[in-house]
C-alpha cells in the first residue's frame, strides 16, 4: 500500500511529519511519497519558490525511512489538481495497487471544492488525520461521502485498490506553516517546529523574512 500526502510544504513542519509517520506505521504502508504542489489552486502563491519548498521537503524526508519525495506536480507544471496526480500514479502503479490519499481534516472538510473530487475516491482510499481546531462536516457532499464509504476496519484498505474512507487519530500538534512563517517575519525562533536540517535551509537562504 502506497500513502499519497500533497501539500504547499511552505515550510514543511512536525504537524506533517509526525502524524504522517503515525499514519504510515499504523497501515503499515509501504511507502508514503510526499508531493509538493507546483502552483496551489486553492491559496496564494508560496513564499518559497518551488526548489526551495522540494529542497526542504527533500531534507526532511532524507531523515525517515519510507518517505519518499516525489516531484511529479513540479515537473507538470500549471494548478497542481490531485486528481492528475492520482490519475499518474494509478497509472504507474497498476489497478491493483492500493493507494491512500492522506488529509489532514480540514483538507478534506473542503474536498468537495478541489478539482474533480467526485473521481478522487475511484482513485485511491483516503485517511483523514484529526488536526487541531478541524472539524468534520455533518451536512453536504462530504459528509455524504463519509456516510458511503467509511470503514472501520484497516484491513478493508489493504483488500481494496480504492473507494473507502477511514480515519486515523494522530499526535494532535498544532503547527502550521502560516504560524511558521509569521514568526520568521518577527526573528523569531523556530527550533523545535520542524526538522534542525529544514531550519538551517531556511536560515541560510533567507527565507520568509517579509
Ligand atoms: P499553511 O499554514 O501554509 O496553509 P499547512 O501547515 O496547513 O500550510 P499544507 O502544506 O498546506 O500545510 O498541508 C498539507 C497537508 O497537511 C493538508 O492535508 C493538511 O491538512 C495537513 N496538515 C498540515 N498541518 C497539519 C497538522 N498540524 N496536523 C495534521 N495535518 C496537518
Amino acid at each position: 500500500m502506497i500513502g499519497v500526502f500533497g501539500g504547499t510544504f511552505d515550510p514543511v513542519h512536525f504537524g506533517h511529519l509526525r502524524p504522517l509517520l503515525e499514519v504510515r506505521q499504523a497501515l503499515a504502508l509501504d511507502e508514503v511519497r510526499l508531493i509538493p504542489c507546483f502552483i496551489p489552486p486553492h491559496r496564494d502563491a508560496p513564499g518559497a519558490s518551488a526548489e526551495q519548498r522540494l529542497a526542504m521537503l527533500q531534507l526532511a524526508a532524507s531523515e525517515t525511512p519510507g518517505f519518499v519525495v516525489d516531484p511529479r506536480e513540479l515537473q507538470r507544471g500549471g494548478p497542481s489538481y490531485m486528481v492528475d496526480t492520482l490519475l499518474s500514479l494509478r497509472d504507474e502503479q497498476g489497478a491493483d495497487q492500493a493507494l491512500c490519499l492522506i488529509l489532514g481534516v480540514d483538507a478534506f472538510a473542503a474536498l468537495d471544492s478541489w478539482h474533480q473530487w467526485q473521481d478522487l475516491i475511484a482513485l485511491a482510499h483516503i485517511v483523514v488525520m484529526q488536526r487541531p481546531g478541524g472539524q468534520l462536516p455533518k451536512t453536504g457532499a462530504v459528509a455524504e461521502l463519509m456516510e458511503h464509504a467509511q470503514t472501520l476496519d484497516v484491513s478493508e484498505l489493504q483488500q481494496r485498490a480504492a473507494g473507502r474512507v477511514y480515519f486515523q487519530s494522530v499526535t494532535q500538534l498544532d503547527v502550521s506553516a502560516t504560524a511558521i512563517r509569521e514568526q520568521l517575519v518577527h526573528g523569531r525562533d523556530v527550533r523545535f517546529l520542524m526538522p534542525d536540517s529544514v531550519r538551517h535551509y531556511i536560515e541560510t537562504q533567507g527565507l520568509y523574512k517579509s
